[in-house]
């Protein structure tokens, strides 16, 4: 008799959300960790719940973001009645502001391709001029000409997110492993066994959910998985009065007061440390941006590691070699939490990933060089 109705590999957003969603629906998961000394991208993000970046010339992946984006207060609110722990979620709208008239066509020019590819599903935005951005923002800097602005757009606290998901998860009886590093499996069809840290779990259903971990554990389980790290740069500063309505892409204010200035992408392999170049180009332009921050302390500043598709977009599928191993990753793990606990855990159980996921399939790497 297996031990659980499903392994669940990463003890990160990705992975937790999924086994909390199993839980949520009666089923008794467990997660397996790696230790402290592993890369978690869960810890070290920016929090945004964002859309209007998210899926150019991909509408599923825009769908599929909106999809989260709308789900996440019923997700936040569930987790608060069931933990006590608030997630900080806020979806005032959002924006991303733009400190040159090229950045503004551009912008603008993506925008109206979000809505065209958005078809009938549409894609509410507005392209806001210096003077409307400055009546819902009065705190921007004589350089910002405008911005582009989606109802869509919030953020939360990531670290509270994880916090409740864990809670949540072992309230409902799954159970969490720290200290599991997961090296072999053994896999068959519906059946999988595994030995982590000196203890051997068995059962029908396996989520790989373990970020950069999933290149290597997928290979295991039929899954081609080519994910790499892209390094992200945050600065912190101290709290400071609410001065921020709505998050933009680069600049936000927490609910306790800090702003976090993000957040830079650079391919630095597994290097998670931070650069006073990059620390200096993201607090430049979070002055031009927003002139206050030039008198406002930073206390910390951090590197931490994206689990990055070769196109960026989230890899969903299950092994044909081995039905019932399921892989789930992404590098929005904080927008798509509550899609990941809500949807994709029924599919898990469901034993089969719906249509409007396919576009996320591992086949689209298979591609052959043509002759
Ligand atoms: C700088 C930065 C800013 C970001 N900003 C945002 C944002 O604003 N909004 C947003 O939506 N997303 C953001 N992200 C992305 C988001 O943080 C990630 O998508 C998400 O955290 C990925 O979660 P994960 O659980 O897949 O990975 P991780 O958090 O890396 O967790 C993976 C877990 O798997 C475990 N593991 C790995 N291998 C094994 C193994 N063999 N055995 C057992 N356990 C294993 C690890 O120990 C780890 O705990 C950002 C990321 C970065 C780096």
């Amino acid at each position: 008799m297996p031990d659980f109705d499903a392994i669940v590999i990463g003890g990160g957003l990705v992975g937790t959300a999924v086994a909390y969603g199993l839980a949520r629906r009666g089923k008794k998961p467990v997660v397996l960790d790696e230790g402290d000394i592993a890369h978690r991208a869960s810890r070290g993000n920016f929090g945004l719940v964002w859309v209007q970046s998210k899926g150019f010339g991909v509408p599923e992946y825009q769908r599929w973001t909106r999809r989260s984006s709308d789900a996440w207060a019923e997700f936040s609110t569930d987790l608060l009645s069931e933990t006590g722990i608030a997630s900080g979620h806020e979806r005032p709208g959002g924006v991303t502001i733009c400190l040159t008239e090229e950045e503004l066509d551009k912008r603008r020019r993506l925008m109206e391709q979000l809505n065209v590819e958005a078809g009938e599903t549409q894609f509410e935005y507005e392209m806001l001029h210096r003077a409307e951005l400055k009546k819902l923002i009065p705190a921007i800097g004589p350089e910002v000409v405008g911005a582009s602005f989606t109802k869509y757009d919030g953020h939360a606290n990531p670290l509270y997110t994880l916090r409740a998901l864990h809670a949540a998860l072992l309230k409902r009886g799954g159970r969490y492993v720290p200290n599991a590093r997961v090296e072999r499996i053994n896999a068959a069809p519906n059946s999988f066994t595994i030995t982590a840290g000196g203890q051997t779990y068995s059962a029908p259903k396996l989520v790989l959910g373990a970020g950069l971990g999933n290149k290597v554990l997928g290979a295991i389980v039929g899954l081609n998985v080519p994910v790499r790290p892209l390094r992200g740069q945050i600065i912190v500063t101290e709290r400071v009065q609410p001065v921020l309505p709505m998050p933009t892409l680069m600049i936000r204010q927490t609910v306790e007061g800090s702003i976090m200035i993000g957040e830079s992408r650079e391919e630095a392999n597994f290097d998670d440390t931070t650069s006073p170049e990059i620390v200096h180009t993201l607090a430049q332009r979070a002055v031009k941006t927003f002139p206050f921050l030039r008198n406002v302390r930073i206390v910390r500043t951090w590197g931490a590691l994206r689990v990055m598709a070769p196109d960026g977009l989230p890899i969903y599928e299950q092994s044909r070699e081995f039905p019932g191993a399921f892989v789930c990753t992404c590098h929005s793990g904080v927008t798509l939490a509550a899609a990941h606990a809500l949807h994709y855990a029924q599919y898990v159980i469901d034993g089969t990933l719906p249509p409007e996921l396919a576009r996320f399939s591992t086949k689209r790497f298979d591609v052959r060089a043509a002759a």
